[in-house]
């Protein structure tokens, strides 16, 4: 690793374009659902999912798209940025 590449900053950035997506998950079988922008559409994959299997415990959660980027430091040997 080159010391350019060593002193990269790393920064996170919620991917907005997705926002919060849905998930479902039967704790039964460990059976995910797609994700989807409706909570209610998760609900549903799990209605379907017991109707289908019998499976009755599932898991509801929320998750986000993110991406790291790394930013080039403003000065290689000047004070911190943070
Ligand atoms: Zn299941």
């Amino acid at each position: 690793m080159s010391e350019r590449e060593r002193l990269r900053d790393w920064a996170f950035q919620l991917d907005s374009e997705w926002g919060l997506r849905h998930v479902g998950k039967c704790i039964i079988c460990g059976e995910m659902s797609l994700d989807s922008p409706s909570e209610d559409e998760a609900r549903e994959w799990c209605l379907n999912h017991a109707r289908a299997t019998g499976d009755d415990h599932f898991e509801l959660f929320g998750i986000q798209y993110g991406s790291a980027l790394f930013r080039e430091p403003l000065s290689v040997n000047g004070t911190s940025p943070t």
